[in-house]
């Protein structure tokens, strides 16, 4: 979700939107960086929008607006913006490159006409011995005209290696740019808009091809309280230690991604309830009987536990209607007192 607010506003009341966020940001002990200074002005802007109503959600809870959390709600409120200026900035090294190149192009086309033209004359003169004149001349002309043409074509060269260097570099950095916007920068996890588009991508190949398709749902126990008691820092530790094992478990062709907050979710192409069930299971008691401890103060944390709810697509089931079968049985693992793997029911019950 993109807010249309316009950050590059060249007025006078730019100050005053800039002097408010600097101000509301102190109110809300939020450090003035750069990237909280855009979520600031945007939050100004719009603060009944999406990103405005989350902002006010965080500070409310009380939890410190720490770096990941920016980066989190950039990810999620900014990323189209952010995306398009980096689209607009490699258009911009390809124009240049592109005239560059035509422009040498340009210059040894011409001075290959011009050698034609001086080769053409001097043939002419060969051919008629009368007008040949001094052949010391003949020469000498036909020897800068070479020169001349070997000149453009080796600046014609040097352009395209310089052009070829610098597509391949701006190549290499929109296929990290590309790679960023489908990942989650806590967890380095897909993230939900990559999820999303490998669901329906699997959705589809199983309804096509009839491979069998799992979905988890995996959500902490009881985090809130955690953060509540350790700090939201702490629990961003938590969150990459959980994905961390998720994406140990998950490997290719699993796909392991953060859905949101603290829900996870992995895909599993082509296996068996039996097998996804064990393999959760196997995650849920890993990670619930391990001793987390704070990395600063080395404070021992005890353990956090997760709630998993899985379902094994349906011949002609929606993505959607997977999701919501799994998500049904991660709160029926909740509700049954946490800690617990469910299978999803066959079809999503009324009650939900
Ligand atoms: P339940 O067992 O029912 O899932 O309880 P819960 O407290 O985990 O569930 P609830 O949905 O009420 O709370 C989720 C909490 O997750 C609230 C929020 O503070 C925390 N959370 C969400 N995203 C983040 C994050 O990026 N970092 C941290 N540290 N906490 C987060
Ligand atoms: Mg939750
Ligand atoms: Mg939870």
């Amino acid at each position: 979700m993109t807010i249309q607010v316009e950050t590059t506003v060249r007025s006078p009341e730019a100050y005053t939107l800039a002097h408010r966020a600097v101000d509301a940001m102190q109110a809300a002990s939020v450090w003035p960086t750069p990237l909280n200074f855009e979520l600031w002005l945007h939050y100004l802007g719009d603060p009944e929008g999406n990103l405005g109503q989350e902002i006010s959600r965080l500070l409310a809870s009380g939890a410190p607006f720490t770096d990941s959390t920016a980066e989190m709600l950039a990810a999620e409120f900014l990323p189209r913006g952010r995306l398009s200026e980096e689209i607009r900035d490699a258009g911009a090294v390809l124009n240049r490159e592109l005239a560059a190149v035509a422009g040498a192009i340009d210059k040894a086309r011409e001075s290959q006409v011009t050698y034609g033209n001086t080769l053409a004359e001097a043939a002419d003169r060969m051919a008629n011995p009368g007008e040949a004149g001094n052949l010391g001349d003949l020469v000498a002309s036909l020897a800068h005209a070479t020169r001349r043409i070997r000149r453009h074509t080796a600046a014609l060269e040097r352009r395209l290696e310089s052009s070829n260097r610098e597509v391949t570099k701006l190549r290499d950095h929109m296929e990290q740019v590309r790679r960023d916007a489908m990942t989650d920068a806590l967890t380095n996890l897909a993230n939900r808009k990559a999820f999303d588009e490998h669901l329906l991508r699997l959705c589809d190949e199983s309804e096509n091809a009839g491979g069998s398709l799992g979905l988890a749902i995996i959500d902490i126990d009881h985090f809130k309280r955690f953060n509540d008691t350790w700090g939201h820092q702490t629990g961003d530790q938590v969150l990459r230690y959980v994905g961390s094992v998720l994406g140990r478990v998950a490997r290719a062709p699993r796909i392991a991604a953060r859905y949101g907050g603290e829900e996870f979710a992995v895909i599993f192409p082509g296996e068996t309830a039996g097998a996804i069930e064990a393999a959760l299971n196997s995650v849920r008691v890993e990670i619930g009987s391990r001793a987390l401890r704070r990395r600063s103060t080395n404070d021992d944390l005890g353990a956090v536990t997760i709630s998993v709810g899985f379902g094994v697509r349906r011949a002609g089931e929606s993505a959607g209607q997977l999701l919501a079968r799994a998500d049904e049985a991660l709160y029926a693992s909740k509700r049954s007192g946490r800690n617990k793997v469910t299978a999803a029911a066959e079809a999503v019950s009324n009650a939900a």
